[in-house]
């Protein structure tokens, strides 16, 4: 199916019957009564403006948005307000005065505009796992996008089909059934659009490049509340801007991906060192990573915990055919000799879900990260000083793979600049009470100078603190061109809470 039958199919949602319809076609399917009957406004609200001052919307404007939409417009006073406002860090405590719940397009449209008109500070939420919390807000509006969800498979075009709110485990899932799959994340609830826009490494990124770099076309709601297409003939320079730009330009309601043909069942699994090998673990990853075949994605963990010897692992997928994996990865077969676990052939779903039960939703996280293109003895020896100490807390560092096809791709080919990294190295950590927050969050940024030197810039997505002249400088030489593009379709900076391109006009 084209990409107008497509829109078309969706737009004719009442009269459709494929399983791929998102939840909020179906939910709009009985006249979108639901957000006007559930939404009851009081009072006035009060709310913070675009540069944080506090305002007051009217009552009546509320009403008259509530009305106008198909999904629900949540207030605080909703009942599913508190379950809502929550997003994947326990340590983002927000309360946005209002929560569109969009289920389409024209949702969105309507929650742009009111946000425009009232100089509304906007948060656009789509998986909602931005460490740092960028996708909700104080007082202002989310425009949540997880009421849509849902995935289309072209097998023809190898095309796949996303509505905004979709998951990566869905993606996978779903392009898999049909031997194709495209680069995504590790960690399977993780939201593909936010994913996508900033970058995105995954498994298969140093065979296919990043997952922006197949992404071949989207819809964008910009400032002024118009639907636009952007891919390589329509709006082209738009697309180029969406590849790594993040959500600078407006909210993206669908997002089509290239996909490409992928043995469902892959070599893949991890090996785990005790750590009295780490030295040679590391000395061996240095020399073999940087030359390993494309097909073979690789990423290293080590780990230091409050009780237990700190542990190095090495992370393989392998997506090609089997016996040629299998002569890829003899060097890492006889290294492991001493290790743990086992690299097999396993469902590359089920690689992409074995992460998930270590992240879940509401605990408290903070990661700090930089990219890295080698891994010299300075790094590994700073490496290892750093997780042989105990603390309170578990520390995990991941050297996520990048490389092959995504290093390939010319800094100025698309907006996502550091095409030299070989990985992002990135620390987390997570607790649970509140009480410790403080503390932990101080120790990683003092492990962090340590760690720092060893990087030059940084991913975006990955990125907690929040610092203009960083994320100007972390474009490079892309920033003027997304300048550009940001003075044409948000000049007014609505889209803000992002890694932000700040508009000259
Ligand atoms: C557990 C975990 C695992 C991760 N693993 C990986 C990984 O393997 N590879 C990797 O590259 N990254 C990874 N990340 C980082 C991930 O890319 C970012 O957290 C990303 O922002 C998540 O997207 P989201 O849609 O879930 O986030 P959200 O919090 O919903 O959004 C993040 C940002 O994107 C913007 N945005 C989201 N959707 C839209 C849209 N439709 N239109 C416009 N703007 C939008 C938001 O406004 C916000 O600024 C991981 C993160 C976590 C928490």
């Amino acid at each position: 199916m084209k990409r107008r039958e497509f829109l078309r199919a969706t737009a004719c949602a009442a009269g459709a019957s494929a399983a791929w319809l998102p939840l909020g076609y179906l939910r709009a399917a009985d006249g979108g009564s639901a957000g006007r009957a559930a939404t009851a406004v009081a009072t006035d609200l009060a709310g913070r403006s675009l540069d944080g001052a506090p305002i007051t919307l009217p009552r009546a404007d509320i009403a008259d948005l509530a009305a106008s939409m198909q999904g629900e417009l949540l207030l605080p006073t909703h009942a599913r307000y508190e379950q809502a406002r929550r997003v994947w860090n326990g340590t983002i405590d927000k309360r946005p005065a209002l929560i569109a719940s969009c289920v389409g397009a024209a949702d969105v449209m309507r929650a742009v505009n009111f946000a425009r008109e009232h100089k509304l500070l906007t948060a656009v939420r789509a998986g909602g796992h931005s460490t740092s919390g960028k996708s909700t807000c104080d007082g202002g509006i989310m425009i949540d996008l997880s009421p849509m969800r849902g995935v289309r498979v072209d097998p023809k075009s190898r095309t796949a089909y996303l509505e905004p709110g979709t998951l990566l485990g869905q993606l996978d899932r779903e392009s898999t059934a049909f031997g194709l799959a495209t680069t995504a994340g590790t960690v399977s609830n993780t939201g593909a659009a936010g994913l996508t826009l900033g970058g995105g490494f995954g498994r298969l990124g140093s065979r296919f490049g990043l997952a922006c770099d197949n992404l071949i076309g989207a819809d964008v709601m910009t400032a002024s509340g118009k639907l636009v297409h952007a891919s390589e003939k329509e709006n082209p320079e738009l697309l180029w801007g969406l590849r790594g730009g993040g959500g600078n330009f407006g909210v993206v309601t669908s997002l089509e991906y290239r996909l490409h043909e992928v043995n469902p069942i892959v070599l893949g699994g991890m090996y785990t060192w005790s750590w009295k090998d780490v030295r040679a673990v590391l000395d061996f990853y240095a020399d073999f990573a940087p030359r390993k075949p494309d097909e073979l994605c690789t990423d290293l963990f080590m780990r230091s915990s409050p009780n237990a010897e700190p542990g190095i692992s090495i992370l393989a997928c392998w997506s090609a055919d089997h016996a040629a994996g299998e002569r890829a990865l003899e060097p890492l077969r006889k290294l492991a000799r001493t290790a743990q676990g086992n690299v097999a052939a396993t469902p590359y779903v089920a690689l992409q879900s074995m992460f998930d039960a270590g992240f879940p939703d509401g605990r408290k996280y903070y990661q700090k990260s930089g990219l890295v293109s080698t891994l010299t003895p300075k790094a590994i020896d700073t490496l290892i000083e750093v997780f042989q100490v105990k603390r309170t807390y578990p520390l995990t560092m991941q050297l996520q793979g990048m490389g092959g096809a995504a290093h390939r791709v010319k800094p100025d080919a698309t907006a996502f600049v550091h095409r030299e990294a070989l990985w992002d190295m990135a620390i987390i950590t997570n607790w649970d009470n509140d009480a410790e927050s403080a503390a932990n969050m101080a120790s990683m940024r003092e492990i962090w100078t340590r760690m720092e030197p060893l990087t030059y810039g940084f991913y975006v997505n990955s990125r907690y603190e929040d610092d203009l002249k960083a994320f100007r400088e972390n474009y490079g030489n892309n920033y003027p061109r997304l300048v550009k593009l940001k003075n044409q379709y948000d000049p007014i900076n609505l889209f803000r809470l992002n890694a932000n391109v700040v508009p000259t006009a």
